[in-house]
């Protein structure tokens, strides 16, 4: 019997593979899906019960039309599912008005004609109390924001695109890739597959199936806490997800949420590690991180701990993404859309993925992530 040819292996079924297997099923292509781990684990970095969705995006104004379409594309995934994936609650962003958090937002904001607020210092005070704000900061208010829960949004993609035709093997991490004739072969510990082309979106292990990359991309250990607040949960309740922009770094949260508790973190603490070593328990030191900060800015919130997870960003050099063919074999594409902001971008980077395998180019704006992008010296 000949060994059948798929047209396409998608090697990682995290946040951007397992939109990637949807949107191409849904378009007709065979899809071979693979995730190292077993289906609903939580060990890459799409776990953690929420994630931030905003569109007044400080980090470039590039990013703003594929988040107008990955906002779309959540609610359509939802339709399609039944499932409530995308909670909005506004964003709340706030810092000194020089900084890269206010004005960035701003300006991706006017650039994009974005519904927005400027916040000055009283009013801030006066709308949300239980923020010790800086005298000095003012803060930008987002309509377009929210969170979206990323283990149902990962599994309600999965479910999709099995409905579509895919097909998905859990437990079987794809060890290497090659060149076969006009496509690709894949192998994993428990056989040999070929395709005419492969989607590598390996997250934090990317590094492992492209060596080339692994200068460039480092993978950060990041820890998220849930506390109760001590007093006064309906204001935590109220809050719209927010951003801090404060002296030594960013920090940013979540409302109250049922049965969850208060989620805060604090942004690239700098802690290099090994996916596949990583100390995945919260220490004292990671918990006094977070607790000196609410100490100062959020001292309601410091209550009993209720959670912690570890979990982890692969950073690029520059914070942006990844997302383009291999110039070596055009048959592969590569999504690395993390450096901690990705996860937002997962529907709409499924899309591209499609785009990209089925038409060898995509009518959204990528050229900003393309591995070949100005004053970046890398050549995938
Ligand atoms: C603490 C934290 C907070 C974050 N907060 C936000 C936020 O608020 N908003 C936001 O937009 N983004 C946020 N992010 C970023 C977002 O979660 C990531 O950008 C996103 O999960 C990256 O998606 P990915 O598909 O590249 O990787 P992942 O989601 O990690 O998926 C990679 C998958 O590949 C699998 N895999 C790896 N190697 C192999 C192999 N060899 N064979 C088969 N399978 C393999 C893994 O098991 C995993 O399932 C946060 C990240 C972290 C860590």
């Amino acid at each position: 019997m000949s060994e059948p040819l798929h047209d396409v292996i998608v090697a990682g079924l995290g946040a951007h593979g397992s939109a990637a297997a949807y949107h191409l099923a849904k378009r007709g292509q065979s899809v071979l899906g693979f995730d190292r781990f077993v289906r609903g684990h939580t060990l890459a970095s799409f776990g953690g019960l929420s994630r931030i969705i905003r569109l007044s995006y400080y980090e470039h104004p590039s990013y703003v039309p594929l988040l107008r379409r990955a906002w779309d594309l959540w609610r359509e995934l939802e339709r399609e599912s039944g499932e409530t994936l995308l909670t909005q609650t506004g964003g709340l962003y706030m810092g000194p008005p020089e900084g890269e958090l206010v004005s960035g937002s701003l300006a991706s904001a006017r650039t994009h004609g974005l519904a927005h607020e400027l916040i000055d210092n009283a009013e801030l005070r006066r709308r949300y109390p239980v923020f010790d704000v800086d005298p000095d900061w003012v803060g930008v208010a987002d309509a377009q924001a929210g969170w979206l829960a990323p283990e149902r949004s990962v599994e309600t993609h999965l479910r999709l695109a099995e409905r579509h035709g895919a097909t998905l093997r859990f437990t079987e991490p794809i060890e290497r890739w090659e060149r076969d004739g006009d496509g690709v072969r894949v192998t994993s510990a428990q056989g040999s597959y070929r395709a005419r082309r492969l989607v590598i979106a390996a997250g934090s292990w990317l590094a492992r199936l492209l060596p080339q990359l692994a200068p460039h991309l480092w993978v950060e250990r990041s820890v998220l806490f849930w506390f109760e607040p001590r007093a006064d949960r309906d204001a935590f309740a109220r809050l719209p997800v927010y951003i801090v922009e404060d002296t030594d770094r960013i920090f940013y949260g979540f409302p109250y949420i049922e049965g969850q508790g208060v989620k805060v973190a604090g942004l690239h603490f700098g802690d290099p590690a090994d996916p596949d070593l990583l100390d995945r328990t919260a220490s004292a030191d990671d918990e006094e991180r977070v607790r000196g900060w609410l100490r100062r800015r959020m001292p309601l919130a410091n209550g009993e701990r209720r959670d912690a997870k570890v979990c982890m960003y692969t950073n690029t050099p520059d914070g942006h993404f990844i997302i383009d063919h291999l110039i070596e074999d055009s048959n592969v594409i590569v999504a690395s859309a993390c450096s901690g902001h990705g996860f937002k971008f997962a529907s709409v980077i499924g899309e591209i993925l499609a785009d990209l395998v089925l038409d060898g180019e995509t009518a959204h704006p990528i050229g900003f992530l393309s591995s070949e992008r100005p004053g970046w010296d890398l050549a995938l």
